[in-house]
């Protein structure tokens, strides 16, 4: 992770009932990197009582260096908050947060015959920014879990990219899993990108390796978050998953 920059909120949007549009903008983004959109930075928090500091990963969505402008889109969570749900909820403009990176951005593979990008709110604006820079004559799917009918939002795509979009609910909790699973599969090798709740994630990655034959490196599979776990818990239960499959 790269130095640590201070950010104050310039703006704030709700871009639909469950997602909302934090600008920040700083001098301290003078010498941010341009082209990092679909990356990310950690937000930090410092923990009550304690010295301990916490991070959260956040997408840069979008950056404009002109301006010095930083765009990140957080998504509500469903029950129980954690510490960057609660600040985004409440973030008002002149609000400031310390943020570290960006991060290693992973590569998306653009000579892919098509794509598969499948998420939920998490991985909503990570999906945008690819979507937005792929080739126009690109073709494939995004399958796009979210948490009500009106968190749909108008996403810019090639035009032969089809995107489903599915609510999640206590009735339908595999919804995303299975609308994945009933896509009509098209002809030659697709790049696969995923990001959602870890477990989903694997069910998924059992899906395409052993369904669809996928090989790790062609594509991209990443949790985002773990239900009943906090990130810095999830963190170790990913990192354990992920030397176990590398090892596969
Ligand atoms: C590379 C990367 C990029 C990411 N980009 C974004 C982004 O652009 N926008 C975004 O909204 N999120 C993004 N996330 C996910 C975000 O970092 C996590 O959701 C994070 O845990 C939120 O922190 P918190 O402090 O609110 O909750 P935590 O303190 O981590 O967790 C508190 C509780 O909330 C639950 N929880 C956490 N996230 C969710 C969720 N999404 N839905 C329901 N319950 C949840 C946990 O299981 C836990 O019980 C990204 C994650 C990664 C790894």
């Amino acid at each position: 992770m790269k130095r640590i920059r201070n950010i104050k909120v310039k703006n704030v949007f709700q871009l639909s009932p469950n997602m909302k549009r934090i600008t920040f903008c700083s001098e301290d983004l003078y010498d941010f990197p341009e082209n990092e959109d679909g990356g990310y930075v950690k937000l930090l928090f410092k923990k009550k009582a304690s010295n301990d500091s916490l991070s959260r990963p956040y997408t840069i969505r979008s950056f404009r260096k002109k301006k010095l402008e930083l765009d990140i889109d957080f998504s509500n969570h469903i029950g129980n908050q954690g510490f960057a749900t609660k600040w985004a909820s409440h973030a008002k403009i002149g609000d400031e947060i310390l943020i570290s990176g960006p991060g290693l951005k992973k590569p998306i593979n653009e000579n892919s015959d098509w794509f598969f990008f499948v998420g939920d709110m998490t991985a909503l604006p990570a999906i945008a920014c690819f979507l937005e820079r792929i080739p126009k004559s690109s073709i494939g799917f995004v399958v796009l879990e979210i948490i009500s009918k009106d968190d749909k939002i108008k996403l810019v795509k090639p035009k032969n990219i089809k995107i489903k979009w599915v609510v999640k609910s206590k009735q339908n909790p595999s919804v995303l899993e299975n609308t994945v699973k009933k896509i009509n599969w098209l002809n030659g090798k697709p790049f696969v990108w995923v990001a959602c709740e870890f477990n989903q994630m694997q069910n998924l990655r059992n899906f395409f390796q052993k369904n669809k034959q996928i090989s790790k490196h062609e594509m991209y599979i990443s949790s985002y978050w773990k239900l009943g776990l906090d990130q810095e818990e999830h963190k170790l239960v990913k990192k354990d998953d992920s030397v176990r499959w590398d090892s596969n």
